[in-house]
């Protein structure tokens, strides 16, 4: 058993509490993990504020890490100490229908066909004051040491800077691969991203690598949008800034609506005026944000009716095992330069403030 420090979400809607937990060894088919760095994503704060189905507390978050290897268990052939891995939030077991199905993008032992708050035998590795703790999508990445099932970590090149690539994990790798994978942008084509933070400004760099002509970035935080810019986005507006619906200024400015847009916020009015904004007849829209549980969307059938596409896409649409460490290594080779999304870094204790910085938009 490891003692060291995790962050504990005790009930919802409360603050993290950076305690002293214990982590058991990891069992059969499972590694244990010194995590080295993790980001903020929105998806952590969803699940704390209890907008995340099926999260189950006291909880440790955390799903965009990055770490070494400490041990592994019976049977695991994949990883051993010492490697470098980012925790899958989404994992890829190789055995399954969707893993066997070139076209499917992520795994069956996935959070929404069966919650992963405990490890695949329903035990947890986790305990803090004599209480049982919760995991979080498998991967827990706010605690020094993490276990995973083997399913769920992918070996990266050793030469991985492991603060800079843990944004692998999740923001970098969704909004990347929403543009390559689930859009399938294509060269010359016009873009709109609704919401620009990590995962948003990822987005606009799979647009602008898949050779987008025209990148336009909507955002309330209109502090979003130098980096929007230096990503690739080539106009940016703020909704407040006009009179008319935003669909019907991305409508106007482009013609007939864009080529391909992606909603990376969460809401559902900015998903309707992100499918609006695309145009009537290819136009693609791709849902990235995550909306709360009980979110319903109504909207009028000829959107769809006159030839709109509208997809969904998690973590990117990638075989996350075999393609996150590829992305890696794309970026060693510098294809992208990912780094420019990190904004601050923080020791784990203060974990409270990246959030009230994730809260303040900054
Ligand atoms: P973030 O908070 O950093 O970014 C959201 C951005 O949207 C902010 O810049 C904010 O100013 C802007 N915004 C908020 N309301 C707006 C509005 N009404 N109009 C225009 N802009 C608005 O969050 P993030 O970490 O980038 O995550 C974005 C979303 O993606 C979240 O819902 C998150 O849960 C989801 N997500 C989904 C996946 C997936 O696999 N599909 C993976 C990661 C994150
Ligand atoms: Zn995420
Ligand atoms: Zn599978």
């Amino acid at each position: 058993v490891i003692r060291c420090r995790a962050a504990v979400a005790w009930a919802v809607g409360k603050p993290l509490s950076v305690e002293e937990v214990e982590v058991a060894p990891p069992k059969a088919g499972e590694v244990r993990i010194k995590i080295v760095a993790t980001g903020i994503c929105r998806t952590d704060d969803h699940a704390i504020k209890g907008c995340l189905a099926d999260v189950q507390f006291p909880v440790i978050p955390g799903h965009e890490g990055a770490g070494i290897v400490e041990s592994i268990g019976e049977g695991v052939t994949s990883v051993k100490p010492g490697d470098k891995v980012i925790p899958l939030c989404l994992p890829n077991c190789g055995e399954c229908t969707f893993c066997l199905n070139p076209e499917a993008t992520y795994c069956l032992k996935c959070h929404f066909s069966e919650p992963q708050n405990l490890m695949p035998d329903k035990t947890s590795r986790f305990t803090c004051k004599g209480k049982q703790i919760h995991h979080f999508l498998w991967i827990s990445t706010f605690a020094e040491y993490t276990v995973t099932p083997e399913c769920a970590v992918a070996k990266i090149d050793s030469a991985a800077p492991l603060d800079k690539v843990c944004l692998f994990g999740c923001g970098f790798t969704t909004g990347y691969g929403a543009a390559i994978n689930t859009a399938k942008v294509k060269p010359g084509s016009t873009c709109a991203v609704f919401g620009v933070g990590g995962v948003g400004l990822s987005v606009v760099m799979g647009c602008k690598a898949a050779g987008a002509s025209r990148i336009i970035a909507i955002d309330l935080n209109t502090d979003k949008f130098a980096k929007a810019k230096e990503l690739g986005a080539t106009d940016c507006i703020n909704p407040q800034d006009f009179k008319k619906p935003i669909q019907e200024v991305v409508t106007e400015m482009t013609g007939h609506g864009v080529d391909y847009s992606f909603e990376v916020i969460g809401r559902v009015d900015t998903m309707t005026a992100a499918l609006a904004s695309c145009n009537m007849n290819t136009g693609v829209f791709v849902m990235v944000g995550v909306a709360a549980p009980d979110a319903v969307i109504s909207v009028d059938p000829l959107l769809l009716l006159t030839g709109r596409t509208w997809k969904g896409s998690l973590l990117g649409g990638w075989k996350t095992r075999d393609c996150i460490p590829k992305l890696v290594s794309s970026y060693l080779e510098k294809k992208f330069n990912s780094d420019l999304l990190i904004t601050h870094t923080l020791p784990i204790a203060k974990v409270n403030e990246g959030f009230e910085l994730l809260h303040a938009g900054k």
